[in-house]
């Protein structure tokens, strides 16, 4: 029988060759614990049911499947279906795996979480489901970043997080993710790493992936209800990875459905113009795993750059490398302008502001439904709401 792609990675948090806990062996019982509490979690229905209620009550789930007329009758092709992320509390997908990570951390006896951010969203989104479960709650952050998403450290602070300004080295993502290591190796046994995507050490690919398999699970029966049948595409975008797997993974072995992640080829294909990882990267080590990597002679990370700061990663979660291996999952890339333009013909045609990062995976549907029939249907995960860049398109447009 063919093997399942929907199956979890091996005991030591492999899929096919990618991932695994690339970490100093000091800090492995810290994990393997992660990855045992979370197995009990899973099997306890008490923790489960109390995850759906929040996800039901709290965030707004289940998020609309809203079928956008307007745009699929302008674009001439497929009906193009929204999985409306934008419209859960705190406007995107991340709550999904935060609010996760929050009980499962509150479950451990931990009594901290902690976390690093680049644009702020994770960190809204950490602090938040911290406020809601009652821990503590640390975010480090470049003093760049600082500076440029003034709004998102208030936020963090209005929900009662400790906003650490990190000012060394570049003072950006990579500086603030050193920084929060660094915190945490003081204290592992109370803090828990509260990890953004589909990436790092083994449990938090897998863990992550799970918590945000919802948004497919959702899908699949709406898309089930409203047209009988299963979508001929799904389109998202990927940083990391997580709203892609989230809405790829209960569909994964219905092989009739075309899967496209969208990676952000930035301002060109030259070295730190994009972050289009599994486009042009190659395997290496980063954070904790083994997987596609933009890297440099030495295996150093690339610099990066997108129009989206959700999308600027050199890395990518594992089971995203082992599906491009596969070829389950065919990858494209969006440059800054496109998915610019995206983001401004969806506001106007139908009445949505997206997030820049989603603005990627809506530029591809804008490219790839033209070339499909009016029976042919397209999914696309808005992975978020816009409102957080309408400075920096103000700027752009000089509004
Ligand atoms: C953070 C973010 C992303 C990118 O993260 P993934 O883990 O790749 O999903 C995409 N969209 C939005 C709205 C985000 O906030």
């Amino acid at each position: 029988m063919k093997n399942s792609l929907k199956l979890s990675p091996n005991e030591t948090g492999f899929f096919g060759k990618y991932g695994g806990q690339i970490i100093p062996p000091t800090l492995k019982p810290i994990f393997t614990e992660i990855a045992e509490a979370y197995h009990e979690a899973q099997s306890d229905p008490e923790f489960r049911r109390e995850y759906e209620e929040l996800l039901k009550n709290y965030v707004g789930r289940p998020s609309p499947l809203y079928y956008a007329r307007n745009l699929s009758e302008k674009l001439g092709g497929a009906k193009i279906y929204l999985k409306r992320e934008d419209l859960n509390h705190t406007g995107a997908h991340k709550i999904n795996h935060t609010l996760g990570e929050a009980l499962l951390a509150k479950r451990m006896g931990k009594t901290k979480l902690l976390a690093e951010t680049g644009a702020g969203q994770h960190g809204v989104a950490l602090a938040t489901a911290a406020a809601l479960v009652g821990l503590a709650c640390e975010i480090h952050m470049g003093e760049i970043d600082v500076l440029k998403q003034h709004p998102n450290v208030i936020r963090m602070q209005l929900l009662g997080a400790k906003v650490v300004t990190v000012k060394s080295g570049g003072r950006c993502l990579k500086d603030a993710v050193d920084s929060a290591f660094e915190a945490f190796v003081q204290d592992p046994q109370n803090i828990f790493f509260g990890i953004g995507s589909v990436v790092g050490p083994h449990p938090f690919p897998m863990m992550v992936r799970d918590f945000q398999s919802v948004v497919g699970k959702e899908a699949r029966e709406q898309i089930l209800e409203k047209e009988h049948r299963l979508p001929d595409y799904l389109v998202a975008c990927v940083g990391g990875g997580s709203n892609a797997i989230g809405l790829f993974h209960e569909f994964l072995d219905d092989t009739e459905v075309k899967i496209i992640g969208v990676e952000p080829s930035g301002r060109s294909f030259k070295p730190g113009d994009h972050a289009a990882t599994i486009t042009l990267g190659t395997p290496g080590n980063i954070h904790g795993m083994f997987t596609y990597l933009l890297q440099d002679d030495k295996g150093e990370p690339l610099a990066v750059h997108s129009v989206a700061s959700g999308l600027d990663y050199p890395g990518v979660g594992p089971v995203h490398s082992d599906l491009k291996d596969q070829g389950r999952v065919v990858y494209e890339t969006i440059n800054d302008k496109e998915a610019l333009q995206a983001f401004l013909d969806l506001s106007k045609i139908e009445g949505i502001i997206p997030a820049l990062e989603s603005s990627h995976a809506l530029a591809q549907v804008f490219r790839l439904a033209p070339q499909l029939t009016s029976d042919k249907i397209i999914i696309v995960n808005l992975s978020g709401r816009g409102d957080k860049d309408i400075d920096y398109i103000a700027d752009i447009l000089k509004l």
